[in-house]
């Protein structure tokens, strides 16, 4: 049996204030979802304060992003050794925001999928939970590419950490039409690309595959979550704007129980 994942994304959201509010909201409530694990991704600057609200708690946090690179002269950036001395459990690699907003739009889509390999790379061996983002665009999943897109990031990850590094990973599919729209895929295409990405991983690992976590990701809400959440591939979601609301979150958590 896999253990259900709900996952915050609080995205460039929050203040010392409304934190609190939100944290102590969802910390009230947690023994209704205790069966579920829950992490929380603040900005970087408020890491320390949701550590600190969440100690003792059973709750989990992570960061919304890493460098590739391990220490020196890359201004902004994190490492996988800093966030493993913080103590952090999580971290969210390859979300379709930093492809799509960030210099990373340039990119060719092959480099992109090879910087998210060698994240996810620093994030295993510093011993931090990835949750690796994949989804299609909006173009790709007109044409019909939602597969070969899973495929290709799927098949560059396993090529750079072998198998095994999945037995350590969470996949989040996140398709880039249902995040932030209010549009999300609904509950039988979830299970299908769900599946597919459990298949592929199959190929290399049944017993890998069985364990791996993969969440739902894209307009999660706490009317659509029960639904998404009972498929039999789909263990928990990544919620962005779902989050933000103590309650609307609480009962996105609950509908994971
Ligand atoms: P929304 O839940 O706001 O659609 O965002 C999803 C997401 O990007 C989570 O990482």
């Amino acid at each position: 049996m896999r253990k259900p994942l709900v996952a915050g994304n609080w995205k460039m959201n929050g203040s010392s204030a409304s934190n609190n509010v939100l944290l102590d909201g969802i910390i009230a409530k947690s023994d209704t979802f205790a069966s579920v694990d829950v992490a929380l991704f603040p900005p970087a600057v408020y890491l320390h304060q949701v550590q600190q609200a969440l100690a003792g708690t059973g709750l989990f946090w992570g960061t919304q992003n890493l460098s590739q690179f391990n220490q020196g002269a890359y201004t902004g950036e994190i490492s996988a050794l800093m966030l493993a001395d913080f103590d952090c459990d999580y971290v969210l690699i390859g979300h379709s925001e930093r492809r799509c907003l960030y210099a990373e739009l340039d990119l060719d889509q092959r480099v992109l999928d090879r910087i998210v390999a060698e994240k996810y790379e620093m994030s295993v061996k510093a011993g931090i939970t990835p949750i690796i983002c994949i989804g299609e665009s909006p173009e790709e999943h007109a044409v019909g590419r939602t597969e070969e897109v899973i495929a290709r990031l799927l098949d560059t990850v396993i090529a750079y950490q072998g198998v095994e590094g999945l037995a350590h990973t969470v996949l989040a599919y996140e398709p880039v039409w249902a995040i932030g729209t209010g549009r999300s895929a609904t509950p039988e295409w979830a299970q299908d690309v769900h599946s597919f990405m459990r298949q592929r991983v199959a190929k290399h690992d049944p017993t890998i595959a069985e364990s791996l976590r993969i969440l739902y990701g894209g307009s999660v809400n706490s009317n659509n979550a029960a639904p998404l959440f009972s498929q039999p591939d789909v263990d928990g979601g990544l919620v962005g704007g779902g989050s933000l609301n103590a309650d609307e979150f609480v009962k996105i958590c609950q509908a994971a129980v």
